[in-house]
């Protein structure tokens, strides 16, 4: 993901005339922070943060626990968050962090000392106006939570900026949850209304987490000729050319169990989802879920990188000779940190916005972006993920 995001930035770099010392700017890291976890059991695990770009506001991205959590993919995911928050238009920089571990495998407690120590290891590095977590894969409200009263133990700041994804109860924002699947569904539409596909469509959505969700639940509500014919978690899952109900899975996935086991329709892995004859293929799940062996098998018209990452560059190059629409992460994804953008501007101003006010903020946000991004990409000659990266690139050196 690292040599992706970075090769996507040397391309979009020099096509704007960027000189390699320019690139190089454009790619180093401002600042990379690892150290080890020791909990009281005596298990250690190894945490990172890596703090990429500044330059238009304090660093913000996400925390991800996971056991393939490295260097390089800390870095690769803090890269991207510097392009996305310049492309949603936010005053914001670009930074992530992981820790090397299975939360499943650990027990509540444990779970909570490894989010405080994560916080003692970081905390001159992190606050509200230096850099802002939030959560990521395998992270929620809750870990979010002690993680702010740990925050405030060590410094004294009671504003509850120093990082978004809070509670609702702890000055979280109302719509912070939906905010990544609902800014997906508003990219989308926006596109559909610049493209040739018009009528209702049809789409397979892979990963059912909680942009997958999200997406489909919001899509569902407001968009009802977007027809969704499959959808997988890490378990496989279902098609059904007759259509699905986003409410009937994410009910059915609520209960714990897997989208395999749901009652209707045929069971289907994730190599046939990604096959599957549709005009939208949604990725929702990790990184590099589509690469050069598999790229071939995609005949989908659209496909709309809701997780970080899901293209590798190779499968992106092919994507283009294939003619295949490919709507960039940096975009598609920007919901989230935009809605963490307005949780902490409500936290600085010591305001609780409305569910509505929110998603009008967002759509507002995210409108502008596919606009500026399809723009650049007519003007450039580009497809559209060259120019959202063109388009930050301009908004980074400016
Ligand atoms: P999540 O853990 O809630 O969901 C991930 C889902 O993907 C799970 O249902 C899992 O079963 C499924 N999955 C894993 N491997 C799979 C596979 N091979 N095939 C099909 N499904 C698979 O995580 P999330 O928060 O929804 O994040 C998903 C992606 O979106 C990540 O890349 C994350 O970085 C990105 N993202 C998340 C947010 C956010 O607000 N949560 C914001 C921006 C980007």
């Amino acid at each position: 993901m690292l040599d992706t995001a970075r090769k996507l930035i040397r391309d979009a770099g020099r096509k704007l005339g960027l000189s390699d010392k320019q690139i190089d700017e454009l790619i180093k890291t401002d600042a990379e922070h690892n150290f080890e976890i020791e909990l009281a059991d005596g298990s250690k695990y190894h945490a990172y943060r890596v703090q990429h770009s500044n330059k238009r506001g304090p660093y913000k991205g996400g925390i991800r626990f996971h056991p393939q959590v490295d260097y390089d993919e800390v870095r690769a995911l803090a890269t991207l968050m510097s392009f996305k928050t310049a492309v949603a238009g936010i005053p914001m920089g670009g930074g992530k962090g992981g820790v090397a571990v299975d939360p499943k495998a650990l027990s509540k407690e444990a779970l909570e000392e490894l989010s405080r120590k994560y916080v003692q290891g970081l905390k001159d590095h992190i606050g509200p106006d230096k850099d802002v977590p939030a959560p990521d894969v395998n992270t929620n409200a809750q870990i979010i939570d002690w993680m702010v009263d740990e925050y405030e133990n060590l410094s004294g700041d009671q504003t509850k900026a120093s990082f978004t994804g809070k509670s609702i109860e702890n000055s979280g924002s109302l719509g912070r949850d939906a905010a990544t699947g609902r800014g997906g569904v508003i990219v989308l539409r926006e596109i559909l209304n610049k493209s040739s596909i018009s009528g209702p469509i049809t789409y397979a959505l892979q990963g059912w987490g909680n942009v997958g969700s999200f997406f489909a639940l919001v899509a569902e509500k407001e968009h009802p000729d977007w027809k969704l014919v499959a959808a997988t978690d890490s378990s496989g899952g279902i098609y059904d050319a007759g259509g699905l109900s986003a409410k009937a899975l994410d009910d059915f996935k609520k209960t714990g169990r897997k989208l395999t086991e749901f009652t209707t329709g045929r069971k289907i892995d994730n190599d046939q989802l990604l096959s599957l004859d549709v005009d939208v293929l949604a990725l929702a799940a990790l990184e590099n879920a589509v690469d050069e062996n598999n790229v071939g098998s995609i005949k989908a018209k659209i496909v709309l990188e809701l997780a970080n990452g899901p293209v590798t560059y190779l499968g992106y190059e092919a994507l283009n000779a294939q003619k295949v629409t490919d709507i960039p992460d940096i975009l598609a994804n920007a919901g989230g940190v935009i809605v963490s953008y307005l949780e902490w501007v409500q936290n600085k101003a010591g305001e609780h916005w409305t569910e509505d006010r929110v998603n009008k903020e967002l759509e507002k946000y995210l409108k502008n972006a596919t606009r500026q991004v399809y723009e650049r990409s007519r003007k450039n000659q580009l497809p559209l993920k060259e120019a959202a990266f063109a388009e930050a690139i301009v908004r980074l050196i400016s």
